[in-house]
């Protein structure tokens, strides 16, 4: 048996027109949805994501605008900008790029943005809150898994009873999707598994799960004989390799090999029953994911404005 592939780019096209209806009601009632993009330095792959970003929001609506500044920007300059943007009643999101220089306090910076308008949910008020099963906003690379096995409207693939291993524990992925997938919700309601660099016997708790999520940065490591059969295996990772033939000099590679073959010469493909590819799988949803956070802080503060509520 073959496996069905999840392609983020299919499920973001649908929930971008969901989006896009959404920003068109808003602005009809006057509230044009608003994001500030605030990069520091420059980092190719953060240049990329935050110019895949801007062009998202354009698509769907949403006013962007992007400030870069300089590898040698102190902290105090960016967290003013973030004081303005956090007053500023036409930015409902700001979203700063990770990674900073070494020289500011990511710390600092996700405590200084506004809760509301922290549409990458950072913020330790956010953080909590998911943790009590009762978020404002849905931490983006998270909820992109999340929608990636709901939109593919096959219960099989959904979280409710199955067994969900997370492999890495970043704050950024592997800690908010355990806490997202464990709620006792329709949506949830999983048991979750999660693994990082100090498990012992990786492939033991990897073997067991219904559906993976590889989360490592480490590419090609989730091998076939990794995996349980019929696993919906998401690949969150991404890395850069070097790729003299592709256009660019490099491409982008995920977690799972899709190329090595298991004792019974079975690939992730042979194997699995559903996989996202890399790329085309989670990154886009991603994006697409901070747009719906941004649609849905735009939502909010209209109302909280209406109820004389400030952000
Ligand atoms: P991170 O902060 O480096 O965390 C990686 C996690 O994986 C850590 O918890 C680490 O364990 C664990 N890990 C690494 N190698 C391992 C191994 N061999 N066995 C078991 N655990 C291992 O990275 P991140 O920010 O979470 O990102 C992870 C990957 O996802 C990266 O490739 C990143 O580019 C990608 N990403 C993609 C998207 C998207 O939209 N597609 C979004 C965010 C991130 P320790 O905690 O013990 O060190």
């Amino acid at each position: 048996m073959s496996a069905t592939v999840l392609l983020g780019t299919e499920i973001s096209a649908r929930i971008k027109q969901d989006l896009a209806t959404r920003v068109n009601a808003l602005r009809s009632e006057g509230t044009v949805p608003g994001i500030l993009m605030i990069r520091v330095g420059d980092d190719p792959a953060s240049m990329s994501y935050v110019r895949q970003k801007d062009k998202t929001a354009a698509e769907i609506g949403i006013v962007s605008k992007v400030v870069e500044l300089a590898y040698d920007t102190p902290e105090r300059t960016l967290l003013a900008l973030i004081g303005h943007g956090n007053e500023d009643p036409l930015y409902h999101g700001i979203l700063v790029q990770l990674p900073l220089p070494s020289h500011i306090n990511q710390k600092i910076v996700a405590n200084t943005i506004n809760p509301l308008k922290d549409v990458d949910c950072f913020h330790p008020q956010n953080v909590g809150r998911l943790l009590m099963g009762d978020p404002y906003l849905i931490p983006c690379t998270p909820h992109a898994v999340l929608q990636i096995l709901l939109q593919a409207n096959k219960p099989s693939y959904w979280p409710e009873g199955k067994h969900v291993v997370v492999v890495g524990r970043s704050n950024l992925v592997g800690k908010p999707l355990a806490a997202l997938l464990v709620q006792k919700n329709l949506y949830a309601n999983a048991t979750m598994t999660v693994c990082h660099s100090g498990t012992r016997n990786l492939s033991h708790h990897t073997a067991q799960a219904d559906i993976l999520v590889c989360a490592m940065g480490s590419p090609r490591s989730i091998k076939p004989f990794m995996i349980k059969e019929d696993a919906v295996v998401i690949d969150v990772g991404v890395t850069r390799i070097e790729d003299p033939s592709a256009k660019g000099g490099y491409r982008l590679v995920g977690d799972v090999d899709h190329e090595s073959i298991d004792d019974d010469f079975a690939t992730i493909a042979d194997k699995a029953a559903a996989y996202t590819p890399v790329p085309g799988g989670v990154g886009p949803m991603t994006v697409t994911m901070l747009m719906w956070n941004t649609v849905k802080a735009a939502e909010f503060q209209r109302l909280g404005a209406q109820l004389g509520v400030s952000a």
